[in-house]
């Protein structure tokens, strides 16, 4: 079976074809400034007979007025070697941002789902027309193929009230569905999937720490989320690149009375000028940590405000989950960057974590277990793969 896996954003697409059940991919691709005359395809192929030999890399500058362009250049690629035709495809798994409390898992995609995933654009309008646009190109570009949509929201949707509910009068939730979703699910789901095979532990409680561009944590036990760090946006909870995580609502009410801004820049204020950005004019952690080596002080400030967020949250979850068996770092940051990684599990004794530093500072690929000898819940490093995890819920799906 053929699963193309796509990731729809407003200016780019991302795909990966699986021929399943191998979970290697066979292709990967990433499509950018979609709309311009200057887009980029670089295109991957692997050899699956041998998964250590470097991908064979292609790359093209060329116009692309938009997203059915895009795709139908990624088919032609495709169509040189990997597949014969487009009919090939028999599943299109499609990342979806925003599911409302309609989808708590993978769903194949037929008009009233297409109609819901639409009346969500008001919850996400910065995703889910995007994601919109994904599903329809693909319908057309891939006729036969299965559509499947796999939301950030819906690993979530297990949280129970008192945790997804904000202390507003009840018609806000009620008729206006204002609530925390939580997003990343995909993300939080396969590391926890992982975590919890590798313990040999079915019911571990584990906290998840997704530290991306956008950063997010969940309480995780028996594979349901108990709770998560973002809510109705994806906006709350961590310091992230460019977003500010949490803040006091008056702020808000501070910036649009008194300092006069419009709505519109207080969301770009707080969406991409806030973060790590915000706080030291860079949002990539290489550039900052590179920076706090030099002796900046912003630098160091920011990495302590981001490791305390991080560290209130383990708190509080392991609270949520009395108790707890590992901590989970994926993505950009919580692979890579062993110094977040010293300073979130500084002086957590308490909670039984204790990081063996040497191992924290190897960079081994795959999942790592850096935890010291005396630590009695596990501190495990697990690559995050959002494409094979919708890959997966696809083939589960339409077993
Ligand atoms: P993601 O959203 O998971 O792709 O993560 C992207 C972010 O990861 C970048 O903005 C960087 O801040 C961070 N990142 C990527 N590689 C490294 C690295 N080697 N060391 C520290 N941070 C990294």
């Amino acid at each position: 079976m053929n699963i193309f896996v796509l990731n729809s954003g407003s200016s780019s697409i991302k795909y990966q074809l699986f021929r399943w059940p191998n979970e290697r991919p066979a292709c990967s691709g990433l499509v950018e400034r979609i709309g311009s005359g200057q887009a980029t395809i670089t295109h991957k192929v692997f050899d699956l007979q041998a998964p250590d030999a470097p991908p064979r890399e292609q790359h093209r500058t060329l116009v692309l007025p938009d997203h059915e362009a895009g795709l139908h250049e990624v088919v032609r690629l495709l169509s040189g070697g990997i597949i014969a035709s487009p009919a090939e495809i028999d599943v299109v798994g499609h990342r979806v941002v925003h599911g409302g409390e309609s989808f708590t898992a993978a769903t194949r995609i037929d008009a009233a789902v297409k109609a819901e995933i639409k009346r969500l654009f008001g919850l996400a309008p910065l995703h889910n027309p995007a994601n919109y646009l994904g599903i329809e190109v693909a319908e057309r570009v891939f006729p036969q193929a299965r559509q499947v949509a796999v939301f950030d929201t819906a690993f979530h949707q297990t949280l129970p009230e008192y945790a997804f509910r904000y202390a507003l009068p009840t018609a806000l939730y009620t008729e206006q569905r204002i609530r925390k979703y939580g997003f990343h699910g995909t993300s939080h789901q396969y590391v926890a999937a992982r975590a919890a095979a590798h313990l040999g532990q079915p019911d571990a409680r584990l906290i998840t720490i997704h530290l991306g561009n956008g950063c997010s944590m969940a309480a995780v036990r028996g594979g349901r989320s108990l709770d998560t760090s973002m809510g109705f946006s994806p906006l709350a909870g961590l310091v992230m690149g460019t977003r500010s995580g949490d803040l006091d609502p008056s702020v808000l009410l501070h910036l649009l009375g008194p300092l006069g801004y419009t709505p519109e820049q207080v969301g770009t204020l707080l969406n991409k000028e806030s973060g790590m950005m915000g706080l030291t004019g860079s949002n990539d952690m290489r550039d900052i940590s590179a920076a706090l080596a030099a002796g900046d002080a912003r630098a160091a400030l920011a990495y302590d405000l981001y490791a305390y967020r991080i560290r209130q949250y383990i708190g509080a979850y392991a609270a949520v989950l009395n108790g707890l068996d590992a901590i989970v770092f994926t993505a950009g940051v919580g692979e890579n960057d062993a110094l977040v990684r010293t300073r979130v599990c500084q002086h957590m004794e308490f909670l039984g974590l204790q990081l063996d530093e040497a191992k924290n500072q190897a960079r081994t690929p795959g999942l790592r277990d850096l935890s010291g000898p005396a630590s009695r819940a596990r501190i495990l490093v697990i690559p995050t793969d959002e494409e094979l995890e919708i890959a997966r819920q696809c083939a589960e799906l339409l077993a």
